[in-house]
Parts: C-alpha cells; structure tokens; sequence
C-alpha cells in the first residue's frame, strides 16, 4: 500500500520548536506575513539557527541573540585593520558620489564608524565629520593610529543636538536584530534638521536566493557569512517600504573605487526640513 507522507520525518516537531520564536511582525517592514524558511548553519560549529522570511518586503531575519563581548570586538578591531586601505578607497569613492550629487554637503555624523576609516577620509576632504561606535578598542585605535574624529559611545537622537546634512550608516543595520530602533532614531535627528540618511547593506535581493540553498557562514560576501553577527538580510524592496512608511524620499547612490571594482553603494533617505 502507498503510503504518503504529509512533511519529512522531523519536519512536524520543527514547526513544534518554532511556535514561540517565528518573528511576529517582520523586523524590516512589520508585516505580519513572515514565515520560516529553513535553519541555517552559523560560525560555531554545529549551531543552527531558523532564518524566517517576509511574504510583503522579501527581506530575511535569522536572529542569533548574539552580543559583543571584549573577545569579539577585539576580532572586529583585528578585521577593520585588515580592510582599511579597502575601506579608505570605498569612503573616498563614495564621499565623492555624495558630494556630486548632494553639492551642498558639508556636516557629516557617522553612526558605527568602527575604527573611522570614512570619518578620517570625510575630514581630509574637507567636510565636518564626526563618528560613533560602540566598540571601544576600534574607537581608542582609530583615534590614535588615524587621528579620526570619533566617540566610542552610543548614539540616539537626543544626543545629536548639533545640526548636520547628512547621517551615514554603513554596513551596520544588518548587524541589529531589530533595525527599526536605530533607523527611528536617524530619521527622529535628520527630521529636526532637514537632514538626509545614507544606508547601505549587503542586500539579499531575488538575483541572490541560491545562497539560502548552500547558507555558507564562512564565505566572505555572501549574503549568509558570519551569520551570527549578520542578522537582518534586507532587500531592496524592504528599504523602499521603510522610505514610504517615514515619508521619506529615496535616492539610489552607487560608487564606484575603479573601473572594476564596485565601491560602497546604498539608498539616501530625504526628509524635509520642518522649518
Ligand atoms: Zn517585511
């Protein structure tokens, strides 16, 4: 006789597991349309963690309930180290984009700055720049080894009583289990000034899907790589729908560090001034 088989062994027992922690609200976009997807395998070997996916923005979320320690900021520091020359062409690439298309820039706040690779480069081309991380041996090195214009300190908006053109925050969200709270806060301060906000993230778009059927956390640039720190996997769809949800304008900006190699790129958020 056939016999049929409604889910694999151990399927039904998984979805038991997940009841209490499949997201009720989609981190990115808040729809309540979120759904497992599969289990993804993080750094620490033989650790899985479910990755859930929005049905409304196709963004994706595999909260690891990681945090920083003296022993992982110390890893950070030792990885900005290794990628400053890199970072120090993508700032200057992209501060050039952003000077091109916003003519009147001139006051820039970064939010997780890490050592202050962009911040120091933002000074030399003559803006007014200024950092925050809360990494406190990557502040304490970049302000001594490159004399950055940088806090080790967090950052809300209650503290941002200077006014400012433009806030950045580069390859930081996906690193937040709840980017919402950081971006709330950075329209809260660019909406008192009239302000722009620059995101970038490593987007997981549709073009990118074949890398939740090989979820690799070992492989640097793919969308699953260090997963455990990398939580929030946004998509290009999720970033507009946060655009139309703070009444905000969005604005592509690409940048390019040479001609075949592709620099920092991301989405400027643009708020009115109140005034
Ligand atoms: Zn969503």
């Amino acid at each position: 006789m056939l016999k049929v088989r409604a889910s694999p062994p151990g399927h039904r027992n998984r979805h038991a597991d997940l009841a209490g922690k499949l997201p009720e609200e989609c981190v990115v976009c808040t729809s309540k349309y979120v759904s497992y997807v599969r289990d993804v395998p993080t750094l620490s070997a033989g650790v899985e963690i479910p990755l859930f996916y929005c049905m409304e923005c196709e963004s994706f979320t595999n909260p690891s309930g990681f945090l920083p320690t003296a022993e992982t900021d110390a890893t950070e520091l030792a990885f900005h180290i290794k990628v400053h020359e890199r970072n120090v062409l993508r700032s200057r690439a992209l501060l050039r984009e952003m000077k091109k298309q916003y003519p009147d820039l001139q006051r820039i706040v970064e939010i997780g700055c890490g050592t202050g690779s962009f911040v120091r480069e933002a000074q030399d081309m003559g803006f007014d720049a200024v950092g925050y991380d809360i990494n406190e041996q990557a502040v304490a090195y970049g302000v001594e080894q490159y004399g950055a214009n940088i806090s080790a300190s967090w950052w809300n908006s209650d503290l941002q009583t200077e006014p400012f053109d433009m806030l950045f925050c580069i390859m930081v969200l996906e690193h937040l289990e709840q980017p919402r709270d950081l971006f709330t806060e950075m329209v809260v301060a660019a909406r008192r000034f009239g302000a722009g906000v620059f995101v970038a993230v490593p987007a997981l778009n549709r073009n990118r899907w074949k890398y939740i059927l090989d979820p690799d956390p070992t492989r640097p640039g793919t969308p699953f790589f260090n997963n455990r720190a990398h939580v929030t996997h946004f998509s290009n769809i999720g970033l507009h729908k946060l655009a139309e949800q703070f009444e905000a304008g969005i604005r592509e900006v690409r940048s390019n560090v040479s001609e075949n190699e592709i620099g920092w790129g991301g989405f400027v958020y643009e708020f009115q001034s109140p005034g």
